[in-house]
């Protein structure tokens, strides 16, 4: 075994040799069933032969293409394609290649089109706690997540940040309603503290995604936050890597509540796993100024080439052949009603929550006092070990602000069968009981 790859941690891995569905095996040939589409990205699960087949297409015509140099056939017709998902509501489309590429676009496109329509001093981005939005310096100052931004404080902006909203966390004396209000009157309050002349954007995601737990909003949440984003004249971005492209049983999270965005933000399920690619969707009352002034200043070399974005239109055809928009829609909610009672038979299970195939179970210490597990426990990473000897992946993550609290998220690919959410359900509850054995040994 090499020794010459840096991982983000010392523990190493099993060796993946290959997969096929929503199943992948190691080297050794022991069986694993991918519960979180790897990094909730593999929509179609592995090897899906259509997608092979237009790839390989798509290779043996053009892989790679300059966009100052060409246009693409593949570049156009996602980008018309993708426009066309969402109703024609968005009609301007940039492509980069993955999440934190497409966070970093979207915050410079709403800070160019300020600075040329003639608001310079509007440079200030509010974003929630906690919240990831991805990796890049940019993307890091939207993020609320300490043990991923801490080292890096001093070199990223340091913006507002407003309390995401929770529906299991609720403090006392307040309904789940007047609390995500409150949360979404936060957002007022940081553009009044600033001066609303100097706010260029607020970013949020419609389901928060791996740092919240899949927290579904309360339905009140999104409609003031336009509201309050509207009548001050700031822009609307909606962080959608993670819930994008069918993830929550519609095609866009901002579905659920017809949130009207100025931008969009797409990866993960948009290459589904089999190349990376990312988009921006936004509307040419933003990009005009920002042609106008001679262009975006801003860019990837790998942004639009043929083979990402051919690659993007066969997983969009696949999803809307096999119907999976919708599946995920029935099958979700039958996930989360087979979660939700497995959870139960377990003290150590505070909450299982989530929309479509974006679900998330929250463990603690004491379910009366919501206490989470002490940080030593490690108790996400624990849960995703024993699943792990199980044949199960699951995706472990701390629930506040990075530094306590621990869930996992449940996120199979779209294409994932009732039958298959119950072998998840299954060796998730084996998961479980033996690390209810754990805790009662001495
Ligand atoms: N935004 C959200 C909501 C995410 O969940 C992620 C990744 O998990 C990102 C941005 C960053 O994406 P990437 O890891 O592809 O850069």
């Amino acid at each position: 075994m090499s020794d010459y790859l840096f991982y983000q941690s010392a523990t190493r891995l099993p060796t993946i040799d290959r997969a096929e569905g929503i199943y992948a095996w190691d080297e050794h040939g022991k069986r694993y069933i991918d519960a979180c589409s790897g990094a909730i990205v593999a929509q179609l699960g592995h090897g899906h032969p259509a997608v092979r087949e237009a790839m390989l297409a798509q290779l043996d015509k053009v892989a790679f293409a300059y966009r100052t140099q060409f246009e693409n056939q593949p570049a156009l017709d996602l980008a018309e394609r993708l426009v066309n998902l969402t109703g024609q509501r968005f009609d301007r489309v940039f492509f980069s290649s993955g999440g934190s590429e497409s966070v970093e676009s979207a915050l410079k496109i709403a800070r160019q089109y300020w600075f040329n329509r003639g608001e310079p001093q509007r440079q200030v981005f509010i974003s929630r706690k906690p919240a990831y939005h991805g990796s890049t310096m940019g993307a890091l100052a939207m993020t609320s997540y300490t043990p991923l931004t801490a080292p890096f404080e001093p070199m990223f902006q340091h913006y507002p940040k407003i309390a995401s909203p929770t529906q299991y966390r609720v403090p006392a004396g307040l309904t789940a309603e007047a609390h995500a209000l409150a949360c979404a009157d936060e957002l007022e309050a940081a553009i009044l503290a600033v001066g609303a002349e100097k706010v260029a954007a607020f970013i949020a995601e419609p389901v928060g995604g791996a740092s919240t737990g899949a927290e579904v909003p309360h339905a009140a949440y999104f409609p003031r936050i336009e509201e309050i984003c509207r009548r001050h004249g700031i822009l609307l971005i909606l962080d959608e890597v993670m819930t994008g492209i069918g993830r929550t049983g519609r095609w866009f999270g901002y579905e659920h509540w017809n949130v009207k965005a100025d931008i969009v933000c797409l990866a993960k399920g948009l290459g589904a796993g089999y190349y990376p690619v990312s988009a921006v969707l936004t509307r040419a009352e933003l990009t005009e100024p920002i042609l106008a002034s001679g262009g975006f200043q801003h860019g990837y070399t790998y942004a639009g080439n043929p083979l990402a974005c051919a690659t993007a239109l066969a997983v969009l055809q696949a999803i809307e052949d096999e119907n999976l928009v919708q599946r995920v829609a029935d099958n979700g909610a039958y996930l989360l009603q087979r979660l939700q009672a497995l959870g139960k038979r377990y003290e150590f299970i505070g909450d299982v929550r989530g929309l479509g195939y974006l679900q998330a179970i929250e463990y603690v210490a004491d379910r009366d006092s919501k206490e989470p597990f002490p940080l030593a426990r490690n108790v996400s990473d624990a849960m995703t070990r024993l699943a792990r000897e199980r044949g199960l992946i699951i995706y472990p993550r701390r629930s506040l602000m990075g530094e306590k609290g621990d869930h996992t998220l449940i996120s199979p690919p779209l294409v994932t069968s009732r039958a298959q959410c119950d072998e998840i359900v299954e060796l998730l509850g084996q998961t479980f009981d033996a690390f209810q054995a754990q805790q009662v040994r001495p």
